[in-house]
């Protein structure tokens, strides 16, 4: 079975909704493969060396980041 990483789910992502604008999901990731280029814009995720953890997940309130 493929290994799954994390997705952004652009339907449901609204940074605007968040601290600041600023992305919870990138400071939770361990390996650091979140990137937001600036506050209020969507989180873009790198899909190496993801490791499934699912912290990016559970720091999202709106569940905007699937593991697929
Ligand atoms: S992924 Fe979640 S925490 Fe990050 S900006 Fe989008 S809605 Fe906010
Ligand atoms: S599942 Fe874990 S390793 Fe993968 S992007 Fe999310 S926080 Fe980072």
């Amino acid at each position: 079975m493929p290994k799954k990483m994390a997705v952004v789910n652009y339907h449901k992502c609204r940074p605007e909704q968040c601290d600041s604008g600023v992305c919870a999901a990138v400071s939770a990731c361990p390996r650091k493969l979140l990137k937001q280029e600036a506050p209020h814009e969507a989180p873009m995720p790198s899909p190496y060396a993801c490791q499934n953890c699912a912290k990016c997940v559970l720091a999202c309130p709106l569940k905007a980041i699937e593991l697929m």
